[in-house]
């Protein structure tokens, strides 16, 4: 059977570069023997939040707004060649938009490519384009990544590109200063690879594309510009006098469309091959206009799109190609450069370097893909061996026979599991309960039925966090004979951790009452929920649900609510703030911390500290724990990637009635979401007791306001805990370098939407 390879690179971004690198390379690896699949992943559409991004954005800041109002030129038609031309020429994984779902490929492919194409850039850097989520370190090749900036200014990016790029089984990158960039980082040789789109000659992209010959009476200059240098265009019409040719552009931005000559029928990439073929002279300043040029042996100026001083000065590609291929008098710089319209270029020279190249980089491929696929790892069947996040629930220690997981907390602050290699049989047990891996039994929140629930008892909201939904289904499900678990805030151990009350205990149930913003120590009831047959209902965040459906999934007398989560942080960071607080003379030992403290209101959260002495109630924006929670640059590794923002593995979902609908109630508001029959029949059973207030409403409020999809690892993520952990640093330090940058990027934003919106 032929051998299965993962591309991993861009491709959804539809402009001609992108489409044809991934057609190139997906085209060689088929020549070579093997059935390549390119993974159905996109990028995460926001910029990772970087320090370096923070200081870009103030001094750019004018720039990133002229950008905006500079859109780009997109067309129905034009995006629906591209959607074509993929499927015509490839073939694709499932879609993947998890971590785990990337994980899953291990078991589906023999080897992963990662490139071409700028995919290692600082500026867009995302670590599953280094292919993180591949097991076996063997299996990864780079083909001809571009990390495109001539410097990686980041040194927290320096830090995880060293540490993704050390252990690949075939490094190599698409321009010398890439390899060396990578060579010293890595400490590995790393070789320098030909841009797959340059691996075919004219011919094998006509029969790929089947690109057609234009009927131009009028010989043209084409130009293609992904700048916008007025000076370069100047220029430009210039040479296309000089050469008495027709001027001919491919618009990029809306703007392109009132130039002289800009084309007006919609281009996908057969017609981008077909007009540069058919083209008598080419204006460029993008790497693969060039490439694409010198494929068909077109005379051609090269523009340099960015400036040199500019950060992200992404010029390197062009002058190492130019440089590579003896093409150098191409690139225009001045003037004095207007000469290179008078010389021909020796294209049979330009075919011998190229030849050479090409014969280079396909022999690195192939012997890549030989290895890599051949490669056959001994490895356990456990939750680890493939995939890499866990959130602590217990649900595969309580599974293993041969105990050989532990439920722990890790050097970062985070409950997780353990794992004793020795010990373990390989019996695969853990990874058929373990909520990232098995992730099916849940439904989409957009199919459910939401609820605005307030308690009517003042005592109850005042101890919820929102409006009480929570403590009520526990106390009525409580009097029927359920045992209850929950959350609570231990203040010995100065954690939060799940117990159960067992059934009637009703007057104990306050204990569970409010948020506590830090991970529950859930594996401490794991055994006993499983190994038990009382009623009970489960609260919990929606990863530890998931884990509980999955273990106790024949269970009929069980009632599943998780709640409305955007993540849990590390507790380091709760040390950090008890070690703060110390300072300030309270006892972190007896230490009491209400996450929603609503002595001042609902909506407007502050944090309650207090022990037998002291007491304080600090407003969100003031109180460094509930800043840190906020901005969720510490949470777990397995909260960036939950699969479970718009689903869920509940009966009901907990959460604030945030938004418009109850923004002037002052004593909290929870929002119910029905996702089984099961919780159906309980909320109806609430509003018919008259404990609360229920109505129907739109689910649209949730779906709007409520955090639907992942935010992104910060690219700081460790060094941030790191120093949380660092007993010389201060909570003060630490915020003021990792937090405020971003709060006062996001008052910016809210000022400027403000005034958008006036
Ligand atoms: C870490 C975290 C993040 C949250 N993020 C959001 C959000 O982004 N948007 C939103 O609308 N709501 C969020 N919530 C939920 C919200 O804070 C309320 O819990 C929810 O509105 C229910 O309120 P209530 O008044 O009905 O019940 P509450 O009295 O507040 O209690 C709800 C239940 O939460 C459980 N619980 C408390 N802390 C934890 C914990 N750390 N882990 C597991 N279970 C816990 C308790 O067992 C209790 O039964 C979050 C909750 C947590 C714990």
């Amino acid at each position: 059977m032929m051998k299965k390879v993962g591309i991993m690179t861009w491709f959804q971004y539809h402009n001609y570069g992108t489409a044809l690198q991934v057609t190139a390379l997906s085209e060689t690896v088929r020549k070579l023997g093997y059935e390549p699949l390119v993974i159905d992943y996109s990028a995460k559409n926001k910029l990772p939040a970087t320090l370096y991004d923070e200081n870009l954005f103030h001094k750019y800041k004018n720039k990133i707004y002229k950008r905006i109002r500079m859109r780009n030129f997109i067309s129905e038609e034009r995006e629906q060649k591209f959607i074509d031309f993929y499927q015509q020429h490839l073939t694709f994984t499932k879609r993947c938009s998890l971590l785990s779902e990337l994980e899953d490929l291990n078991q589906e492919l023999d080897a992963f490519i990662c490139g071409s194409d700028q995919i290692w850039a600082p500026s867009c850097f995302d670590s599953h384009y280094f292919l993180d989520f591949v097991s076996d370190n063997y299996k990864k090749i780079a083909y001809a990544p571009s990390v495109g900036l001539p410097v990686i200014a980041d040194k927290d990016i320096q830090r995880q590109i060293r540490k993704l790029t050390r252990n690949f089984g075939f490094l190599s990158t698409r321009e010398e200063s890439g390899s060396v960039m990578i060579s010293k980082l890595s400490g590995r040789k790393v070789e320098t690879v030909l841009d797959p789109t340059l691996l075919l000659n004219s011919k094998q992209w006509h029969e790929i594309s089947g690109y057609v010959e234009i009927d131009e009476k009028v010989p043209y200059l084409l130009v293609y510009m992904l700048g916008r240098n007025e000076q370069q265009w100047k220029r430009i019409y210039q040479i296309a006098k000089q050469k008495n040719l027709q001027v001919k552009i491919i618009p990029v931005f809306l703007s392109d469309l009132k130039r002289e000559g800009c084309l007006k029928n919609s281009i996908g990439a057969i017609e981008f091959l077909s007009y540069i073929k058919n083209a008598d002279y080419i204006c460029t300043d993008s790497f693969h206009g060039m490439a694409f040029s010198i494929n068909f042996h077109k005379e051609f100026t090269v523009f340099e799109r960015f400036k040199e001083k500019d950060k992200l000065n992404q010029n390197s590609r062009i002058y190492h190609l130019l440089k590579k291929l003896n093409l150098e008098n191409r690139l225009f710089h001045r003037q004095e450069d207007m000469k290179m319209l008078s010389d021909k270029i020796d294209y049979i020279q330009v075919e011998k370097i190229r030849e050479m190249l090409k014969k280079e980089s396909l022999h690195y491929l192939k012997n890549a893909l030989e290895l890599a696929t051949q490669h056959q790892t001994d490895k356990k069947k456990h939750i680890q061996s493939d995939y890499s996040l866990c959130c602590g629930c217990g649900a595969c220690e309580v599974v293993c026979p041969c105990d050989a997981i532990q439920i722990k907390m890790n050097q970062d602050g985070f409950y997780q599991a353990s794992i004793d290699n020795q010990v373990c049989i390989s019996c695969g047990r853990c990874r058929k309960v373990c909520p990232y891996i098995v992730r099916n039994d849940n439904q989409d929140i957009a199919d459910a039925k939401l609820y605005a629930f307030k308690s009517k008892s003042a005592e109850v909201l005042s101890k919820s966090s929102s409006g009480g939904a929570a403590f009520h289904i526990a106390s009525m499900l409580s009097e029927k004979g359920y045992a209850v678990a929950g959350c609570t805030f231990d203040v010995s151990s100065q954690t939060a951790k799940h117990i159960i009350i067992a059934p009637h205990r009703t007057e104990t149930l306050s204990k569970l009452q409010g948020s506590k913003y830090m991970q529950s120590n859930f594996s401490e009831i794991t055994e006993q929920l499983y190994r038990s047959d009382v009623p009970i209902v489960i609260f919990g965040t929606p990863c530890q649900i998931a884990g509980m459906r999955n273990l106790l999934k024949n269970r009929e007398n069980v009632l599943f609510v998780d709640l409305i989560c955007h993540g849990v942080p590390s507790y380091h960071l709760y040390e950090k703030y008890q070690a703060y607080l110390k300072e300030k003379g309270f006892d972190t030992e007896n230490l009491t911390i209400k996450f929603r403290d609503k002595q001042f209101g609902w909506r407007e959260r502050y944090i309650y500290s207090g022990d037998l002495n002291h007491s304080q109630s600090v407003y969100q924006d003031k109180d460094m724990y509930f800043l840190a929670f906020e901005h969720g640059f510490c949470y777990s590794h397995s909260c960036y990637e939950c699969p479970y923002r718009d689903k869920s593995c509940a009966d009901i979902r907990l959460g604030d009635y945030w938004g418009k609908r109850f923004e002037k109630d002052k004593t909290g508001v929870s929002e119910v979401v029905i996702m089984t029959e099961k919780g159906a029949e309980i909320i109806k059973e609430l509003q018919n007791s008259g404990v609360a207030a229920v109505s129907e409403q739109d689910i649209l409020d949730y779906i709007t306001v409520q955090q639907m999809q992942n935010g992104r690892e910060p690219v700081f993520w460790h060094s941030y805990v790191a120093n949380l952990s660092n007993p010389d640093m201060k909570l003060e330090d630490i915020t003021q370098y990792y937090i405020m940058p971003f709060q006062r990027r996001k008052k910016f934003r809210q000022a400027i939407l403000k005034m958008i919106r006036r």
